[in-house]
């Protein structure tokens, strides 16, 4: 692996499809469409066949000696004004991965790179598009009619791009003999720059509930209701919070955030009536997950109780952990080491694609860290020694999956 062409290539993307208000690669736009033709320009250079899905996944074959192939891939879309890491650090350095595999004759067994297409969800909200689509578990009639800023539904503006929404599961075909799933990100938060580590290993995504708590009292007049005779359900929602980071704080390895509340009538002159607090817990071990939420719920009946209100803890949205699988993390650990970095392996707070793949397939995911530690906005950094680090202990995970597909692991999803 050459980290100096993997720079060479996300600066050139960034100076096509970013710019001084970051980057603007949104899936089905016109800017993706020129992201994807540079992608393409530099398959292009290399002994692959390239495609495109019925979900509007883009795919490079590079054929090996062996059966089925390993997979390497992330998204090339971006935020609107996001940055120019996020995603395409992924696909370039799968690029470099196959680039390098040519120069070194013929893979052992084929490797396959996957754009996947609108991983983001910027102009429709539902993020994992392909990659779901691919695993099964996109719910085709839940996005049919979402609608983008200007009202145009999802389905027609797909079709533009050659997808046609009922079709999009038949994706799934592609990873017939796919034996495993490798995909590199920045983290996009703080731990690897907290710690001095450049890189690391990730143990899979945490699982997320996602509920909003409705706290019930009765509205009253602020001057004529005394502090010993409310039902003020702002007080109880306080308490329920600072309880719930609490919660966050007893879990290792788990968070909790409380984040935002409105209350009702909401004014300076009325005890709060009623007041809705929405909360996001996540853990990547599912018995944690779920203790979590059980004291949250508890948290928020004392708080109500304590405060003469009711609470009805509303569920919004939940997906289970998705762990990534043991051996691969034993390779990349191992590879982050040899590279330069620490055996760190960390959880996933944000959902990615390869969520979606490991469902399915053997994965892991390499992470650079993030420096500043933010990302969707156009600051979002990696000092160049880091990404160095990660780009190759990438290089050195994918040899070791090869290696291990030839001897005769990993074997071919039928
Ligand atoms: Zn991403």
């Amino acid at each position: 692996m050459n980290p100096d062409r993997v720079l060479e290539d996300l600066r050139e993307l960034a100076r096509l499809t970013g710019g001084p208000d970051g980057a603007r690669r949104v899936c089905w736009t016109d800017e993706w469409t020129k992201a994807r033709e540079f992608l393409r320009s530099r398959l292009d250079e290399l002994p692959v066949e390239v495609s495109v899905d019925p979900a509007g996944n883009l795919w490079a074959l590079m054929q090996g000696e062996g059966d089925g192939f390993v997979i390497v891939g992330s998204h090339v879309d971006s935020v609107p004004a996001g940055g120019w890491l996020d995603g395409a650090l992924g696909i370039f350095t799968a690029v470099e991965a196959l680039r390098s595999q040519a120069e070194n004759g013929t893979p052992p067994v084929a490797l396959r790179l996957v754009d996947w297409a609108d991983e983001e969800g910027a102009r429709f909200g539902r993020s994992l598009f392909g990659s779901s689509a691919c695993a099964g578990t996109l719910e085709i009639d839940e996005v049919r009619d979402l609608r983008d800023r200007d009202g145009e539904r999802l389905e027609d503006v797909v079709a533009r791009y050659d997808v046609e929404l009922d079709r999009v599961h038949e994706s799934g075909e592609e990873l017939r003999g796919a034996r495993a799933y490798i995909e590199m990100h920045i983290e996009q938060g703080p731990v690897l720059e907290s710690r001095g580590e450049p890189a690391a290993t990730v143990l899979g995504t945490c699982g997320v509930e996602r509920h909003a708590a409705v706290f019930t009292g009765q509205a009253a007049h602020a001057g004529a209701t005394p502090m010993e005779l409310r039902r003020d359900s702002f007080a109880a929602t306080a308490q329920a919070a600072l309880a719930i980071r609490e919660i966050g704080l007893a879990h290792e390895g788990g968070v909790c955030t409380v984040g935002g509340a409105t209350s009702e009538p909401g004014v300076v002159t009325a005890v709060a009536g009623r007041t809705e607090m929405l909360l996001d817990q996540r853990h990547l071990d599912p018995g944690e997950l779920a203790a979590m939420l059980a004291e949250a719920r508890s948290a928020c009946e004392q708080a109500a109780a304590d405060h003469g209100c009711e609470v009805e803890l509303r569920h919004l949205w939940s997906i289970p952990p998705i762990p990534f699988d043991d051996r691969l993390i034993g390779f990349a650990k191992n590879a982050v080491a040899e590279a330069g970095g620490k055996d760190t392996a960390i959880p996933s707070g944000p959902l990615h694609d390869a969520a979606e793949m490991a469902r399915l397939i053997p994965t892991v995911m390499i992470f650079s860290s993030s420096s500043p530690p933010v990302s969707h906005t156009k600051e979002e950094d990696t000092p160049e020694a880091d990404l160095r680090v990660a780009i190759d202990a990438y290089g050195r995970t994918v040899e070791a999956m090869l290696a291990s597909a030839a001897a005769g692991d990993l074997p071919p999803r039928a």
